[in-house]
């Protein structure tokens, strides 16, 4: 720190030897450490840490012990020698279907792993008059939208949008883009989770395609299923404490989860999960190792590590019903979510924040040296996307960090070591250290801006 101020050149010698013993260099982003974590999280021999398998409790137990070799405490279930374990357990009670699902209309029905591919099933059943969706064009509510997927667009979204505008269902065209994702899940039956939720979509195959054409618009498609329920699982999420000298409190999130082994998929089929989001882990990590060094921060700072982020934010759930601290004590929450490559759409070693506008956090974090700037895809809707949104919805200031630059390997195989950027990580993770020990060890208080609540 006192490297930063001119001072005359005697004193500065005097000062420099007198203050050596006592203030620590400045602490930075050490890329080997984090070269290390992220090998071992995103290797095979994780086997995609999909949600509710023991691949995704291996992934937990490996960064428990990284919490514990940082000197973080552990904030997660009570453990049987009366303190906590490291680990938040959330029951996960799943079914799936009894038999490969059908969908009708017009008189013809196509199969699931034959004719189409079930790939997301939030019910049994849906049922609603086919609309043939073009861009621009306005969902009707209730319709169950055919879309054909633009190219140069990120599949996400397109098929996202229209369920979170009002369609029952989504049908998309086979294409190329989709073929090669989804060919795995395309033999696997869909699980149906226990609360009904919004997302249904269909990948037709290229003869479906073809046979929809005849399909008039408005005509009614529908889909029944039977159900039969799974083993009980749980979803692990990893909790660690750094006290601090109050029990306000700074929340420092990613999820440790991804999407397991596309068991149907020849050649690479394990979901690594390099970017998404070991990268963010690694971060946290980062954050645990050089705070846990420091001395005792001013605020406490709790490091979550959330399972079942893929299936719809699980872990971030159970951890808001069932809180290791008062939720009101949480001054902010920050989730760190791909930053294991830069993106080409903002500056060079720049990063953004989702929902940048919404409070004061990201502008008082970047006066204080962040290289954050606004979320520059807001079409995708990111603010949305990951672990801060419900503890946003909940009233806390809370945001995630990235730099994900849509790039092909988002929900791919390949998203592997092979393809991070460790320089831009690193330079990543560091350039925020200082600014998140300013607000660990500062009073101030970031408030939504007027109208920008969730
Ligand atoms: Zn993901």
């Amino acid at each position: 720190m006192f490297l930063r101020r001119l001072r005359p050149f005697v004193p500065v010698l005097i000062l420099s030897v007198f203050l050596a013993a006592e203030t620590p260099s400045r602490p930075t982003a050490s890329e080997s450490s984090i070269h290390f974590f992220m090998e071992v999280l995103a290797a095979d021999a994780m086997q995609g840490r999909e949600t509710g398998t023991e691949s995704e409790l291996r992934a937990a137990e490996f960064i428990a012990s990284q919490l514990k070799a940082h000197g973080i405490k552990p904030a997660g279930d009570p453990a049987k020698d009366g303190g906590r374990s490291y680990i938040q357990k959330a029951p996960l009670n799943r079914r799936a279907l009894d038999a490969a699902p059908e969908l009708k209309a017009a008189g013809k029905i196509w199969t699931h792993g034959k004719d189409v591919s079930f790939v997301f099933l939030g019910e049994s059943q849906f049922k609603g008059p086919l609309q043939r969706l073009k861009p621009g064009d306005a969902v009707k509510p209730g319709a169950v939208v055919l879309v054909t997927l633009q190219e140069g667009v990120e599949v996400r979204g397109q098929i996202l949008g229209p369920l979170r505008n009002g369609a029952t269902a989504v049908l998309v065209n086979w294409a190329e883009q989709v073929r090669q994702g989804y060919e795995g899940a395309a033999k696997e039956l869909p699980e149906i989770p226990l609360d009904p939720q919004p997302y249904k979509y269909v990948i037709l195959g290229a003869d479906a395609s073809k046979q929809f054409a005849d399909v008039p618009e408005g005509a009614e498609v529908s889909f029944t299923g039977k159900l039969k329920e799974l083993p009980p699982a749980f979803v692990s999420t990893v909790i660690g404490v750094l006290p601090g000298e109050t029990d306000e409190a700074i929340l420092l999130g990613a999820h440790l989860d991804h999407l397991g082994i596309a068991t149907g998929r020849p050649g690479d089929n394990i979901y690594n999960g390099a970017d998404d989001d070991a990268s963010g882990c690694a971060a946290v990590m980062e954050l645990a190792r050089v705070l846990g060094a420091g001395k005792k921060p001013l605020r406490t700072v709790f490091f979550a590590f959330f399972g079942g982020e893929e299936i719809g934010g699980v872990g971030a759930g159970y951890f808001l019903q069932y809180p290791p601290l008062n939720l009101e004590k949480i001054v902010a929450d920050i989730e760190f979510e791909m930053i294991g490559r830069p993106d080409n759409k903002v500056p060079a070693k720049t990063l953004w924040l989702t929902g940048f506008d919404r409070s004061d956090l990201g502008p008082e974090l970047a006066k204080h040296g962040a290289r954050l700037v606004a979320d520059p895809h807001p079409d995708q809707n990111f603010f949305a996307r990951s672990d801060n949104y419900p503890l946003a919805k909940r009233g806390i200031i809370a945001h995630t960090v990235s730099s994900f630059g849509l790039h092909a390997q988002y929900h791919q195989p390949d998203d592997d070591i092979a393809h991070v950027d460790f320089q831009h990580m690193t330079t990543a993770i560091g350039s925020l250290i200082e600014p998140i020990q300013w607000l660990v060890n500062s009073d101030f208080k970031p408030q939504w801006l007027p109208g920008k609540k969730p």
